[in-house]
């Protein structure tokens, strides 16, 4: 069961159940409604430490089974590669070895590495793929800890001096003249943590091998993170959006037909409470602690769910002005931006409505 530690939420899966009701209510069209021709055939697993939800539309093929089995191994081998907390993975061995160079990592692992690099540069160090060990002080291994205590000031104070000591970032990847790749890590304070981008990916390798496989039509949500294609028999998928302080209600809901992927980042999905303070699983890297932009739930549409989780993320960290900034500076990316205090924000050509608001569209 290693593999399922991946992200870590299945201890705090319960929280995920009413999210994923809410998703398949909008995602299902019962047959009854398809009296054209076809209709929505949904399968779950538990792969990344979430629930994954496959649904594609047709009218049904003999092969669905398999084709969808080749789907969720496709995760599994990404998850394999980027986790973590797995002991055989390559990330798990880069993360404990002595040695700073690593030749030759799985060619997954670079584009993951790469896009991160890329993202922490235009994000200014909000989107960082190196966290792992300021995670650990707070807990954030293996899901939410189950006893949450705030780090000891001084662990916390010596991670930031440690950083500071690199004025560069020090996680590099450099391709030698005959194309091998090198990964060097500056140090300890430097361990991967690609937990808010590896989902992305694999949901991008998921909707690859759906579609190699003949499937045109179908959407595929891991936890927060979505990747669209087709449509429902010429109408659009629907999707809720969960409301970041009432589990129980959609705040927005998107309506797509084509490709495109879609990821939330939340203060709501991990935590816990100390002081009366909630205690989430996004850190800013600037202070060493849970980022407190005012912002509470960043949801990013892009073409690729790679790019749409490390946005998500970074923007999550960047606040609402900075975010908003990154947003309109990047092609094909929009957003939807909710703060503490109620003010909230949508990009133009964001493909979702505020609920509250549908009526006066
Ligand atoms: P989720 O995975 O819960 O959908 P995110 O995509 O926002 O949410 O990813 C959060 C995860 O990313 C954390 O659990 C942690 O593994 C990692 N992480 C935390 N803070 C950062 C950060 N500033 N930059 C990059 N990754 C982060
Ligand atoms: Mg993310």
């Amino acid at each position: 069961m290693s593999g399922l530690t991946f992200f870590s939420k299945v201890p705090a899966l319960k929280k995920w159940i009413p999210l994923f009701l809410v998703l398949l209510f909008f995602s299902l069209w019962f047959p009854w409604n398809n009296r054209d021709s076809g209709s929505v055939h949904s399968s779950t697993q538990l792969a990344m430490g979430t629930l994954v939800t496959v649904s594609t539309w047709g009218t049904g093929d003999v092969d669905e089974g398999k084709k969808v089995a080749r789907i969720f191994e496709r995760i599994r081998q990404v998850e394999a590669i980027a986790s973590r907390q797995d002991a055989n993975s390559p990330v798990y061995r880069i993360n404990h070895s002595p040695q700073t160079k690593h030749v030759a990592p799985p060619e997954a692992l670079v584009t993951i590495i790469e896009k991160g690099l890329e993202i922490r540069q235009q994000s200014q160090g909000a989107f960082d793929p190196g966290l792992a060990s300021l995670l650990d002080l707070w807990g954030f291994t293996h899901g939410v800890p189950e006893k949450g205590a705030l780090p000891e000031q001084n662990d916390l104070s010596a991670w930031l001096e440690k950083r500071n000591q690199f004025p560069e970032y020090g996680i590099h990847l450099n391709k030698d003249p005959n194309g091998t790749v090198t990964l060097h890590l500056d140090g300890d304070v430097f361990a991967l943590d690609l937990g808010a981008i590896a989902k992305g990916y694999a949901l991008d390798q998921a909707m690859a091998t759906m579609k190699q496989s003949g499937i045109q039509d179908g959407l595929i949500i891991g936890g927060g993170d979505m990747i669209i294609a087709g449509s429902k028999g010429g109408k659009p998928w629907r999707i809720g959006i969960q409301h970041p302080r009432d589990r129980d209600k959609v705040m927005a809901q998107v309506e797509v037909m084509g490709d495109m992927a879609l990821a939330t980042s939340g203060d709501y999905e991990r935590f816990f409470m100390v002081n009366g303070e909630r205690q989430h699983h996004i850190l800013d890297s600037k202070t060493g602690k849970p980022s407190r932009s005012g912002l509470i739930s960043v949801s990013i549409q892009a073409n690729e769910a790679m790019v749409a989780d490390a946005l998500s993320t970074a923007v999550f960290v960047l606040g609402m002005e900075k975010g908003k900034a990154l947003i309109e500076q990047l092609d094909g990316v929009e957003g939807m931006l909710v703060q503490e205090n109620g003010e909230r924000w949508k990009s133009p050509q964001f493909k979702g409505q505020w609920l509250d608001e549908q009526k006066n569209d």
